[in-house]
């Protein structure tokens, strides 16, 4: 081939070499910070649109999103935001030094009196217990939106399972899927079983 030719080779691949997006390096994360979106349904994209609106270049503010099948989503599904990929600063939280140092995660749903399905708890599990590895947070860096001083919220809402949240991250030792043996019958009661409805209370 000569001269021209590779050159047009080159123009021809430039768009799916410059598509590539290069990772970014990681940020040195400190804190998982839950939210609930407070409303019933939702998604990744909506939410976005609705952060858009509110003024933030960044759009969603959240790093991830855990779906709850509503708006075309699937039941448990984890949607990893461009803050994520960017490894940008959420906007997630009042105050800036604890955006900068917390990882947002949005459950689709209002925990206000419901619970998250059991499939959002499980996909919340994997997500935290993976974060925490990566970026050694410990148990009692993993918080509630409104644990958080100096942000007056009751989010993830008075209904956010805690309990069960707390014991399903202390399985220390055991990879992520597997359950402590009385998971199933020391769920809540009126906790929906995978595969079901979620109970509406
Ligand atoms: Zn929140």
């Amino acid at each position: 081939m000569n001269g021209r030719g590779w050159w047009l080779v080159w123009l021809g691949l430039a768009p799916v070499i410059f598509a590539q997006e290069v990772p970014a390096p990681p940020r040195a994360w400190e804190y998982v910070i839950i939210h609930h979106s407070a409303t019933s349904t939702g998604s990744a994209e909506m939410f976005a649109a609705n952060h858009r609106a509110r003024g933030m270049v960044n759009g969603l503010a959240y790093h991830f999103v855990i779906d709850n099948g509503s708006a075309g989503t699937a039941d448990g599904h984890i949607e990893t935001g461009p803050r994520w990929l960017k490894q940008l600063h959420g906007g997630h939280c009042r105050q800036a030094d604890v955006n900068e140092k917390g990882i947002g995660i949005c459950l689709v749903g209002d925990f206000t009196e419901r619970q998250p399905t059991a499939r959002q708890m499980d996909s919340l599990v994997v997500l935290i217990r993976g974060l925490q590895e990566q970026f050694n947070i410990p148990a009692d860096r993993v918080l509630g939106h409104g644990d958080v001083v100096g942000e007056y919220s009751e989010c993830p809402g008075r209904a956010f399972p805690w309990a069960e949240l707390r014991r399903q991250l202390e399985v220390v030792g055991a990879p992520f899927w597997a359950r402590p043996a009385d998971s199933e019958s020391s769920r809540p009661e009126g906790r929906a079983h995978e595969g079901e409805r979620p109970v509406t209370r």
